[in-house]
This record gives structure tokens, sequence and C-alpha cells, in this order.
């Protein structure tokens, strides 16, 4: 029997609350499957800094590098927030451990499932067939480059003016453009074979880099995929436009951590979008979505873009095609018979089918 080693990470507000159902659900498709996964528990982000006063521990990412696969909930909260660069913060430990573990590459499935178009704010006719992946660069660009602040004395700093003043860094290297280029095109060859690349040529040196190894690495070796630029402004507006013309969009790491948010918009549902990051080892799969707060404890946060990130390992860590097909079809069969969480529910919803956490996860199950 196939087994693998899973280490999660179930962070803080609603993570240890999704996780548990990401947990059940793929406990029951490995039975069905002849898969058995085994787990280490391990801390990040604000749990991690309550108790070992970093966001990201060496015990933790020894584990995670020796998984075969990382599933993750979600970090941070408001006993948390500090703007003291000196204080250690929750997204620290999802920074690190992207970086520590090379996942250069984030995927972001965009699709509306039937029973929630409703969800979406555009109309039902724009939303209609929309199925796009967004491919982010996730370990270069700004979030990465040297920053600094500094306090100008009277006398230096712009026009003589005293005050504050800060930068940050962005810049790319060929190899991480090739790499990412490369990603994008081979999901869009599993796909519908169009990539639309979005950078901003007009104004910034690192994109007209981009642009050009986007183009080079097409000619030599994707000539059979569609290829397309976009500005990075007429981006934001076209993925509210047309968005059902988009296949595989690919992007930088902060015009990508912008546009994924726009476009996870598309379906309404927070709740329901995973993600999975990349590199060359053991790759991690998370909720789009953040630690929600607001509802941790309460036992009723939607627990679906934990189990469809757990679709996503089977189907990019694991190879297990069917069995990431069994979950999709579960999670839709669900749907389709009204089951919600509140934060998916609508006027039409039956009072009768508004159900928890773990109500949702063993509906999952049930339909596997
Ligand atoms: P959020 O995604 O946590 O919540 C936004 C809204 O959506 C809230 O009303 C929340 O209740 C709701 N929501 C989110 N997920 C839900 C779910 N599964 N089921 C039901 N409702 C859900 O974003 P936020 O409020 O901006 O951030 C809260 C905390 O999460 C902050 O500390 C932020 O830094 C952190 N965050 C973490 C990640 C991550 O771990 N990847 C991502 C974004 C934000």
């Amino acid at each position: 029997m196939a087994s693998y080693r899973i280490c999660l990470l179930p962070g803080d507000g609603i993570g240890p609350e999704i996780i548990a159902e990401g947990v059940k659900v793929l406990d029951a498709v490995g039975a069905k499957h002849g898969v058995s996964f085994s787990y280490d528990e391990a801390l990040i982000g604000g749990a991690a800094i309550d108790a070992c006063a970093t966001a990201l521990p060496e015990a933790t990412l020894a584990t995670a590098k020796g998984a075969d696969a990382v599933l993750l909930a979600a970090v941070g909260g408001p006993k948390w927030d500090t703007t003291d660069p000196a204080k250690p913060r929750p997204e620290q430990g999802l920074l690190g451990i992207r970086k520590e573990l090379g996942l250069y590459t984030n995927l972001r499935p965009v699709q509306i499932f039937p029973a929630l178009a409703e969800a979406s704010t555009l109309k039902p006719e724009v939303v209609d067939g929309v199925d796009m992946m967004i491919v982010r660069e996730l370990t270069g660009g700004l979030y990465f480059g040297e920053r600094a602040r500094f306090y100008d004395e009277p006398g230096c700093g712009s026009q003589g003016t005293p005050g504050q003043r800060a930068y940050d860094t962005l810049e790319y290297r060929e190899y991480e453009i090739e790499r990412i280029a490369r990603q994008a095109f081979e999901a869009a060859r599993k796909r519908k074979k169009k990539v639309t690349s979005v950078d901003k040529a007009n104004v910034l040196e690192t994109s007209r880099l981009w642009r050009e190894v986007v183009h080079r690495v097409h000619e030599q070796e994707y000539v059979d995929i569609e290829l397309e630029d976009l500005l990075v402004d007429n981006a934001a507006m076209q993925l509210i436009n047309r968005p059902a013309d988009f296949d595989v969009v690919v992007t930088e790491n902060m015009f990508g951590d912008i546009l994924s948010d726009e476009a996870a918009q598309i379906t309404g549902s927070l709740g329901m979008l995973a993600s999975a990051s990349l590199g060359d080892g053991a790759a991690l799969y998370e909720p789009s979505h953040g630690s929600a707060p607001d509802i941790a404890g309460a036992g009723v946060a939607n627990p679906l873009a934990q189990i469809l990130s757990v679709e996503m390992m089977l189907r990019y860590s694991f190879n297990l095609t069917a069995a990431a097909d069994d979950v999709r079809r579960a999670v839709t069969a669900v749907l389709d018979e009204g089951w919600r969480t509140s934060d998916i529910k609508d006027a039409g919803t039956a009072a009768d089918r508004v159900v928890g956490t773990a109500a949702m996860g063993d509906l999952v199950v049930a339909h596997l």
C-alpha cells in the first residue's frame, strides 16, 4: 500500500477547525483508494510565536522538509498584529516556509461551482464558464527585495525636507522567470492551452525582462500554447470584464498577490478557494483565505477550501488523479444537494441545510 507522510500546520484562528476536516477527507479517500497517510503536526504563525517566539520554528521547518507534502490552514490574528519591525509577525511563518521549501510557484484555481454561481457579485452571464488558473511567482520580487527606512535630518533627503523615507527593491533574475513561465505553459498544456502573461513592461525594467524571458521560453519550448501579454492595470479590469476568456494567468509576486484575490472574488466565496505552492521538493497546500479570527472557535467556518486544497495535494504531489476527482465530485454533490456553511448560504438556502464545519466535512466524506 502506498503511504505518504504529511506535515500538518493548523496555524491560528479557524485553522485547527478546518484542517481537521481536511484530514478526515484524506483518511476517507485514502481508505477508498488503498493509500495511507500519516501526519506530523507542527507550529506556525501566531501559535508558534506564543510557544517559541518565532513564527517559523526550526522544528517546523525540519518536519516540513521531511514530509511528502505540507497541509497548512491559516495564520494570523489581532493578537499578533504589530507594526514594530523588531517583533515577530505570523505571516513571517508563511513567507519563510515558502522560501525555505523553495516554493516558487503558487497555483490558484478559480472555478465557479454551478450551485454557487449566484454568490458572485458579477452577473451570471459574465461568470458562466469561468475556469482559470492563476500562476503567481512566489519567492522573488518586491516581497523579498532589500528594504529599509530612514529618518532624513533637516538638510538631507528630498529637497532637504526632514522626515521618514523608506524603500523596497523589486528584482528578478532570468532563471526565476524561466522556471515560472515553464510551470505556466505546462499547466496550460493540461488545460485550454492559453497563457496570459501579466506585467508592467511600459514602466518597470523587471517587467521588460519578464516579458522578454516569457517570450523566449514560449518560442523555444511551447509554440503549441497561445501566449498574450497584458499590462497589470488592464488585467485588473479584464479579469472582471471577461473572466471566462482566461485560462492560465502568469505573473510576478506582488501583481499575483493582488490579482489572485481579485480573481477569487469572482467566485464570491472565499471559503471555497484552495491553493498550491510548488517547488522542487515537498509542496504546500492551503486555503486562499485567512484565519478568520472573527469566527474562530465557533464551529461555523467553511472547511471546503481546505478540503479542496487536499484535492490539489492528491493531484499535484501524489498523482492520485482518481482520488482527487472523487474529492471534487463529493464537494460538488454536497453543494448540489443544497448544503451550505453560513458564509455561502443565500436567500434560497433552506435553514436545515446550513451546517457547521464538522458536519460539512462529514457530508463530503459521506459522498466519497
Ligand atoms: P480572512 O480571510 O481571515 O477573513 C475575511 C472574511 O472572510 C472574514 O469575515 C472571515 O470570517 C471570512 N472567512 C474567511 N475564511 C472563511 C471560512 N473558511 N469560512 C467562513 N468564513 C470565512 O481575512 P482577514 O480578516 O483579512 O485576515 C484575518 C487574519 O488572517 C489576519 O491576521 C491576516 O493577516 C491573516 N491572513 C492569513 C492568510 C494566510 O494564512 N494565508 C491569508 C490572508 C490573511
